[in-house]
């Protein structure tokens, strides 16, 4: 398999680690991030994600209370954060019981990715059922060009309605995502920072991935942080915060003390896989333990063979045993995972 050798995975053979000692992977990091796309369904068809097609539902996608045995699972193995990702997940009914019926279970952190068209309207039933925080992703502050990167028209004021909700309910910080496209929003990156310091939000850079549908992704469409961090720099003047060790994104506050927040996620220009503490289940309940994973332990297919908890919990920990080391974007025989970023979920 070309690129076989750059698959820094542990051997076959590598002990699956105790189960009290929280979940580790073969290299010693500590996984306690979850993020699980509860459907492929979306309602957006952005640019850099999907090929325009309408994505229709994965076939199987896991139930309700499939996602309920699962979570508890994970979260007995140590699991302290979890993301609610898709598609889009507010498309999925049920949303707010199944957050209900897992808020309980303690968590360090419990969050939701969604576009933010239909959050308007449910920003305040999601925190009453425990959700802590949104991101929210925004491509443009333009609404043409949002329209034209996310193919939805009128979809700009919706979401600006679905940030001032999430707000007013406390569901605080507000993230707000950007990927960015060179010869598409790179020329917002300015306004992007007078978006953060007019709506006191995070506004969070993203350098573009080769995860997307229409094979639109090549080294030079990427903006890396560098070039970010000099033009915002000239704009705002900006002070580095601090960050966990497995946080994503590099932080930055206004040097003049202004609201918002800035964050730069730079997987391409300056990779983080070191310190990853991170796992993923798509919607059809594939275990994925890197978002360029060439590999997915099925434990759909285990549960409903009839697996009890403990052999779906030794599953886990033989996959996480395996996670890779690293993603291999850019090098010689780097191999794009089969399943896209709508098909993953983020
Ligand atoms: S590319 Fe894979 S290993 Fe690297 S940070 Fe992302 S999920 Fe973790």
């Amino acid at each position: 398999m070309p690129g076989a050798s750059l698959s820094m995975t542990p051997p076959e053979s590598a002990a699956a680690p105790a189960a009290d000692s929280g979940l580790r992977d073969g290299f010693g990091r500590a996984i306690v991030d979850l993020r699980i796309s509860v459907t492929d369904r979306c309602n957006y068809r952005c640019v850099y994600c999907r090929s325009g097609e309408s994505a229709s539902a994965a076939a199987g996608e896991l139930s309700w209370p499939e996602w309920r045995r699962l979570t508890a699972i994970f979260h007995a193995l140590g699991i302290r954060k979890l993301r609610l990702t898709g598609g889009e997940p507010l498309l999925r009914p049920g949303l707010e019981d199944f957050i209900a019926s897992i808020a309980g279970l303690g968590w360090d952190d419990l969050a939701l990715t969604t576009n933010g068209d239909k959050l308007a309207g449910r920003a305040e039933g999601l925190r009453r059922a425990g959700l802590r925080r949104v991101t929210i992703s925004l491509d443009s502050v333009e609404p043409e060009k949002f329209a034209r990167i996310t193919r939805v028209p009128a979809g700009f004021a919706r979401v600006q309605n679905g940030i001032a909700a999430a707000q007013a309910a406390g569901l605080r910080p507000v993230k707000i995502n950007a990927v960015l496209l060179r010869g598409y929003n790179d020329d917002e990156i300015e306004a992007f920072a007078d978006f953060a310091r007019r709506h006191a939000v995070v506004v969070r850079f993203i350098e573009f991935m080769p995860l997307e549908e229409g094979r639109l992704w090549t080294p030079e469409i990427v903006v890396p942080l560098r070039e970010i961090l000099a033009r915002l720099e000239r704009r705002h003047p900006l002070r580095e915060l601090s960050h966990g060790t497995s946080e994503t994104a590099c932080r930055y506050g206004f040097a003049d003390g202004a609201a918002g927040e800035i964050g730069i996620i730079a997987p391409v220009s300056r990779p983080f896989c070191g310190h990853c503490s991170r796992i993923r289940m798509t919607a059809d309940g594939q275990l994925r333990t890197c978002l360029f994973s060439l590999r997915e332990w099925d434990l759909r297919a285990r549960m409903r063979a009839g697996a009890s908890d403990s052999e779906l919990r030794d599953e886990i920990l033989r996959a996480v045993a395996h996670k890779e080391e690293r993603h291999h974007i850019g090098e010689p025989g780097f191999q794009r995972p089969a399943r896209t970023m709508v098909h993953i979920g983020g």
